[in-house]
């Protein structure tokens, strides 16, 4: 029996991670991975037992809880921009319901999308299922895909409705500086246009705390969420946050998609935002740190090729591009039981370099980049 799905999502591919993991061999080292290997930390699991225990486990209104969304409130409001408010912020289902339902919310067909070069799987797809148009500004790799001000000024156009930030970025780690939100913020003033912020990896930083596009321009609708900063991927919690007559829309899209993030992940959300929560963040970027300088010394050591680190996240791009097409190669890599993600999952731009997860246990790194070395000699 053919099946033939929606117009919407006939040209919406699986993700090249998914199907690099569904083909590795069992045993293999994944260098592949998007999220921290860390246990959730101990104050948010208690909390989440405890409203187990009391029993009474019902919906949520459907931005979320109010105590939650003053908490985010609060956490945004670290900065020169805008109020947030608890109207400000629509809880999801983690941050990749936020992207859905922000973007489905903003724009529609024939509505011009800007996104970055490389970047994360999922805007593309998204702006696709809308039936928006993407088109994209480079973060050049001869660069070490650095924010080029150049190439965003010359993408946008009076017909961009959206512009995609992220920031620490998935998959090359680099953060834009204050300077580069300035020069974007001041190129959008004036305009109609909505930036969504993407802003899950914000936490994880190793020297100074990443700025958000939301000190400086008010159209921005921040994308976050407690997947990377307290080790919750699998717990589905995320957020937007921006100004409530945009969100109130967001939450209407949100209703139907999924009437509310779960009542015990928000409830056990809350605890993220104490003393103890920061505390375990803390002890995650300091440990992020250290497993990035492991995954550097062993990469000049063992494979001596050019790579880039960024200033946040947890990914590292290795130039691979003496060796053929990354696909090929990680496919290739597949053999040494090393699971690696070619870079031109993420965009053109990113062609010639696989992404490295050094999330994982440094035992692990080691032992992965000296399989790399093998598959590459
Ligand atoms: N945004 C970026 C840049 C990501 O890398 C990810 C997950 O890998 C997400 C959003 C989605 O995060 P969540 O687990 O909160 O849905």
């Amino acid at each position: 029996m053919t099946f033939v799905p929606a117009e919407r999502i006939r040209n919406v591919k699986k993700s090249a991670t998914r199907l690099l993991f569904d083909r590795a061999y069992p045993g293999s080292i994944n260098l592949g991975l998007g999220e921290p290997d860390f246990p959730t930390p101990e104050i948010v699991r208690q909390a989440a037992i405890s409203f187990i225990e009391e029993g009474r486990i019902g919906y949520t209104t459907n931005a979320g809880l109010l105590d939650l969304r003053q908490k985010i409130a609060d956490y945004h409001n670290d900065g020169a921009g805008p109020r947030f408010t608890p109207d400000s912020v629509c809880i999801t289902n983690g941050a990749e319901e936020a992207l859905f339902v922000v973007i489905m919310a903003l724009a529609g067909p024939g509505d011009a999308v800007l996104l970055p070069n490389p970047a994360y799987i999922a805007y593309p797809a998204i702006a696709e299922i809308a039936g928006a148009n993407s088109s994209f500004y480079q973060m050049p790799a001869e660069q070490g895909f650095a924010f080029n001000r150049e190439s965003f000024r010359q993408a946008l156009t009076g017909k961009t409705k959206l512009v995609v930030l992220v920031s620490p970025s998935n998959p090359t780690s680099r953060v834009i500086g204050r300077d580069d939100l300035q020069f974007i913020a001041g190129c959008l003033e004036g305009s109609d246009i909505y930036v969504v912020a993407d802003e899950i990896y914000r936490e994880l930083y190793f020297y100074e705390r990443p700025s958000s596009i939301s000190e400086y321009y008010s159209r921005a609708i921040v994308i976050s969420g407690l997947s990377k900063m307290m080790s919750m991927t699998g717990w589905r919690l995320g957020w937007a946050a921006g100004p409530p007559e945009v969100i109130r829309h967001v939450t209407l899209l949100h209703q139907y998609a999924s009437t509310c993030a779960s009542a015990i992940s928000q409830r056990a959300g809350i605890a993220a935002f104490t003393e103890e929560g920061r505390k375990a963040t803390a002890e995650m970027r300091e440990e992020l740190r250290r497993r990035r300088d492991v995954m550097a010394r062993a990469i000049d050591r063992e494979l001596k090729l050019p790579y880039v680190t960024g200033e946040g996240a947890f990914y590292i791009m290795l130039d691979i591009s003496r060796f053929g097409s990354s696909e090929d190669l990680a496919m290739r890599l597949l053999a040494e039981r090393v699971i690696t993600v070619p870079g031109s999952a993420f965009g053109s731009e990113a062609e010639g370099y696989l992404r490295l997860s050094f999330s994982i246990d440094t035992a692990l790194i080691e032992e992965g980049i000296r399989r790399i070395a093998k598959g590459l000699s």
